[in-house]
């Protein structure tokens, strides 16, 4: 479990949370994505599925937001 500051590959910057830090059960692998000055909150829980920059899979472009299968 961790919080990662990551980022795009085009500079977006972009959060990663992970294990007993996400508040996402979106994904299997348990992975939150969300962009720092927007934390995810109990009332606007969220996580990115493409940037909002590039429009690119964050999975694929955020260092840390990989699929762990
Ligand atoms: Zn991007």
């Amino acid at each position: 479990m961790a919080i990662i500051n990551s980022a795009c590959t085009c500079g977006r910057k972009i959060t990663v949370a992970t294990g007993a830090d996400s508040m996402s059960n979106h994904r299997k692998d348990g992975k939150q994505a969300y962009y720092p000055e927007h934390l995810p909150s109990v009332e606007y829980n969220y996580s990115i599925f493409r940037c909002e920059s590039c429009g690119k899979p964050a999975s694929e472009t955020v260092k840390g937001y990989e699929y762990d299968l």
